[in-house]
């Protein structure tokens, strides 16, 4: 029997703002540990958080530049965990009501243009950041990092290889930086990416059971543990076996992904609208504002210089690949 890969990306992108989502404290990477921290992003009892006007303007940005729908109203629902780098005992994050669906951007692969759909884009907090030390029984946690806001940007399955996966992965990526929203470091995990993988028989309809790969730093990992991914369920498949559904980490020294725990499932989180932050209204006037904004995309650009500078779709590509040096062209 053969098999065909179906794949959904979700991406965290953190966002450029100068505070965190939730209390003025600086999102500056790099900080002593624990000296960006107050007690609204130490989640002391009592304290209340209050929206950063910037997060959502840089989330709209976002929505605009991949064709989503933005909802008129939102809310913040807690997702509900335990976590040493987790003080409040759950992360403040979008669910049942998100402020951006229903979008879509442009790949290009050897066989031409192919849409990918996004099922949505919402605004949350990061958590902290735990340090193990390999000869010492502790663990270490710095909070700086708990509170700077993200955007998390769920795709549809519709991505059928690793490498359609890896162009996607950066269409998303030039498009943050172009819009300057991220910094889109990957390695200090400004801009991060799970991927899930399943595969169904060629042909057929229903989707298979997926894993969730996490712990890839690099646009070629994504690729990587992909393709290692979908070789490991096919064997399983052929063996007769059955995958199941968990979350597995790539180990880029060995080349493979591990299982690291089973899948939580959504109801495990016990998601509930969050009663410490009123609903976010979002008007047209807004958002035509920062439409308005909106710098030229890589896409766009890449068309206009191949159509009115008559250069090559490669070079353009070369040249347009930094918007700092597309400018200087
Ligand atoms: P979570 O991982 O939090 O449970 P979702 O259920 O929204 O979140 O799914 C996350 C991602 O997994 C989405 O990008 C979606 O397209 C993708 N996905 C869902 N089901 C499958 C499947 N059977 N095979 C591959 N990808 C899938
Ligand atoms: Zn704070
Ligand atoms: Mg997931």
């Amino acid at each position: 029997m053969e098999f065909e890969p179906v794949i959904g990306l979700e991406i965290h992108a953190q966002l450029l703002t100068d505070a965190k989502i939730f209390c003025g404290c600086s999102t500056k990477f790099g900080a002593a540990p624990n000296t960006h921290t107050c007690p609204v992003c130490l989640g002391m009892p009592g304290v209340l958080p209050v929206l950063n006007r910037k997060v959502v303007e840089l989330m709209i940005r976002m929505a605009l530049a991949t064709n989503c729908r933005i909802n008129p109203e939102c809310n913040f629902a807690r997702k509900n965990y335990f976590y040493p780098d987790l003080p409040k005992g759950y992360q403040i994050s979008q669910y049942a009501h998100p402020p951006a669906e229903h979008g879509w951007v442009e790949v290009e692969m050897d066989g031409g243009k192919k849409r990918i759909g996004i099922t949505r884009i919402h605004m949350e907090e990061d958590a902290g950041k735990l340090m193990h030390d390999e000869r010492n029984p502790v663990s270490l946690v710095d909070l700086n990092r708990t509170g700077v806001p993200l955007i998390e940007i769920v795709s549809e399955p519709d991505i059928q290889s690793a490498e359609e996966a890896a162009a996607y992965l950066r269409r998303l990526h030039e498009t943050l930086v172009y819009l300057d929203i991220c910094d889109g470091n990957m390695e200090e995990g400004s801009f991060r990416c799970d991927a899930n993988v399943s595969l169904r028989p060629k042909g057929t309809e229903d989707f298979g059971t997926r894993a969730e790969l996490k712990n890839m730093n690099s646009f070629r990992n994504v690729q990587r543990a992909l393709e290692y991914e979908i070789k490991r369920q096919q064997y399983v498949l052929e063996g007769g076996g059955k995958v199941v559904q968990e979350t597995r980490l790539w180990d880029d020294t060995a080349g493979a992904t591990q299982s690291m725990r089973g899948k939580e499932e959504a109801h495990d989180y016990r998601y509930f609208p969050d009663p410490d932050l009123v609903p976010v209204v979002i008007d047209d006037a807004w958002i035509e504002e920062i439409r308005k904004g909106l710098p030229e995309l890589p896409l766009e650009k890449r068309e206009r210089f191949v159509r009115d500078y008559r250069i090559s779709a490669y070079d353009a590509g070369v040249i347009t690949a930094s918007r700092a040096l597309a400018d200087y062209y």
